[in-house]
């Protein structure tokens, strides 16, 4: 499968800022990938550049195998994109909105009127058509927006916190339409704060922090990176109280706490055999196991693990090199000090 965004070592600084600071990725052909960061983190940024609306630092960044810096006009023809708040012309219903976009993307005449009624059609505006568009609500307001990205076709999608401010039903509606929009083979890049609706709706999550790429794999990968230990609910049919007992004599065990019907066990690996065998040591040890039920980490959960080992790492790594620095001062000042008392 051919590659539809490429960013390699991207970077944008703003004065002392680095914004954007050596990101690199590739997204499939056909691939919906969320672009996931806390506030500040640098997805704007990258995302603006990938648009065409910005120029980086250094580094490149490629849409269709062009280049968005050296042929923008090529790029925009390929690529849909919606910003995190868009500009609006009070005065103009819906119809007039797309009408205009459709002929500045230079569709004509009867073409650009049937584009303009797909468009509506697809993005449940048509009952709205002759709408002002400061008459909107939000919701409508961001199906509006994702029409004028999808005006020209374009073969990539570039969508900045489409569902930023919308209710759970308008929600819902958006990522119905972004799931038709894939299922259709277009690539998506989306970003977004709420991150279990993207586990569903992704192939793949881009975690930026700080500028920097921290993790780019599958909702699942994320879930179980530095996971040593897994958190089952057990269901007993009988006598629930059994399962501490048991907990406590077995290898691999830790009873977290009672329950009703059984209780809640940690397993001390994510190794299926492991799993299996505690398993099968429950039943053949007399315990009637009606439920054994693997305790889902939540995304945001493993996402904030994440960023934790991270700082972690970083303070290793700068109180290792302070006490390379100390070592290498600690014989030099040595040094100066016998060479002083020598004067
Ligand atoms: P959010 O989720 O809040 O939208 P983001 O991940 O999209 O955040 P960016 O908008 O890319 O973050 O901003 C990254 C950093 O770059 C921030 O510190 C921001 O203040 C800074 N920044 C963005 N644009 C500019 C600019 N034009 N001039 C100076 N600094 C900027």
């Amino acid at each position: 499968m051919s590659t539809a965004i490429k960013v390699e070592n991207l970077y944008r600084r703003f004065g002392s800022l680095t914004a954007v600071d050596g990101v690199s990725f590739e997204v499939e052909q056909g691939k919906v990938v969320g672009f996931v960061g806390a506030n500040g983190a640098g997805k704007t940024t990258t995302m603006r550049i990938l648009a065409t609306l910005d120029y980086p630092s250094a580094g490149k960044a490629s849409i269709m195998g062009t280049n968005v810096v050296n042929y923008p006009g090529r790029v925009r023809s390929a690529l849909g994109w919606m910003p995190d708040s868009f500009g609006t012309y009070d005065h103009m219903t819906v119809a007039e909105y797309l009408d205009f976009f459709g002929r500045a993307l230079g569709f004509r005449g009867q073409d650009r009127y049937n584009r303009v009624r797909e468009v509506m059609e697809f993005t449940d505006l048509d009952k709205l058509a002759e709408r002002l568009i400061n008459k909107l609500s939000k919701g409508m307001g961001q199906r509006l927006c994702l029409g004028r990205a999808l005006i020209h076709d374009p073969a990539v999608l570039i969508l900045d916190e489409p569902a930023a401010g919308l209710d759970p039903k308008a929600r819902v509606e958006l990522k119905h339409l972004i799931r038709i929009l894939a299922d259709e083979g277009k690539t998506i890049l989306i970003s977004s704060h709420i991150l279990s609706e993207l586990g569903e709706m992704c192939d793949t999550l881009l975690f930026i922090n700080s500028g920097r790429i921290v993790h780019h794999g599958s909702a699942e990968s994320l879930m179980d990176a530095g996971e040593a230990s897994t958190s089952y609910r057990i269901h007993l049919a009988s006598e629930p109280g059994k399962l501490s007992d048991w907990a406590a004599m077995s290898p691999h065990c830790e009873f977290i706490e009672a329950t009703k019907r059984g209780g809640r066990i940690k397993i001390d690996s994510t190794d299926s055999g492991v799993i299996a065998g505690v398993l099968k040591r429950m039943v053949t040890e007399g315990l009637e196991v009606t439920e054994f039920h693997r305790e889902e980490r939540k995304l945001e959960d493993a996402f904030i693990d994440l960023l934790g080992k991270l700082e972690a790492d970083e303070a290793e790594e700068a109180a290792a090199s302070m006490e390379a620095s100390a070592a290498v001062a600690g014989p030099a000042a040595e040094h100066a000090k016998a060479n002083e008392s020598e004067q």
